[in-house]
């Protein structure tokens, strides 16, 4: 499986930074999931990208969704598919693509008919994308939230969107057919303890503990989705906790897994 964390952001001389405001994984170099700097940071995947699962709603992982639709508009032969949950669907209706915002693009069609469509998906429910079989578990965050098993025929892996601890994704996990490598959040360092608490997210202890959990499965951990202001701070807490086989995830790199 080929994988790709976007880039999200620039240094001062312009090149590609690796602090990561947003969110957006491309699979296999056709299937995003979430959509934070999908308009922004795809490059030569721009043409084969049309389906975009989303794990929940907050801005930092859909914010290069209307501007992706936006950006590709006159030229889609086939509307982009939008992947997500009835809420989720309903919170992107009313709030984004609401006329206000952002212009309502199910219903503008171009020259060639349709250019938004969502498709309901359901947790603990597997449905298939491209050559993607996707078994969307519900995690542990502020809204409803989707975690992921994401298969081709190669094997699987975990991607885990925003949660705090949680505990079905890695039951799900154990299952999974030939398990390659879990993507886990890691938002705040150890001394925010208490914002990563209220914002559901995790630090480097919480990270000690979903891993501990992980136990037995022998297969790489990679970080991924730490707050751009404090990254060199939970990276150096990530490493301090000497886990074997947990990784820094790399950003605007595709990554055979
Ligand atoms: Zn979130």
């Amino acid at each position: 499986m080929e994988i790709k964390l976007l880039q999200t952001s620039f240094n001062d001389d312009g090149s590609a930074s690796d602090r990561q405001h947003t969110a957006c994984f491309v699979v296999n170099g056709k299937v995003a999931f979430d959509a934070g700097s999908l308009a922004m940071a795809v490059g030569s995947d721009r043409e084969d990208v049309r389906d975009i699962v989303l794990s929940h709603t907050h801005l930092d992982h859909i914010a290069g969704l209307p501007l992706f639709v936006d950006d590709l508009f006159s030229t889609l032969r086939s509307p982009i598919r939008v992947h997500a949950t009835r809420p989720m669907i309903d919170a992107l209706r009313t709030h984004i693509f609401n006329d206000v915002i952002y212009p309502d693009f199910e219903e503008i069609e171009n020259d060639f008919g349709q250019v938004l469509e969502f498709r309901e998906y359901e947790f603990g429910r597997e449905f298939t994308v491209m050559d993607l079989s996707i078994l969307p578990v519900e995690v542990n965050h502020n809204e409803p939230s989707a975690g992921f098993i994401v298969r081709d025929g190669a094997g699987s892996i975990v991607l885990t969107g925003d949660t705090a601890d949680t505990v079905a994704i890695w039951n799900s996990a154990a299952e999974a057919t030939r398990l390659r490598a879990v993507f886990v959040e890691c938002a705040f360092p150890n001394g925010m303890a208490e914002l990563a608490s209220s914002a559901r997210h995790l630090t480097p202890a919480g990270l000690r503990d979903e891993v501990e959990k992980l136990k037995g499965l022998d297969v790489p951990v990679y970080i991924v989705n730490i707050k751009p202001m404090f990254r060199e701070q939970v990276i150096a807490e990530v490493k301090a906790l000497d886990l074997p086989d947990v990784f820094i995830f790399p950003i605007g790199r595709t990554v055979s897994i």
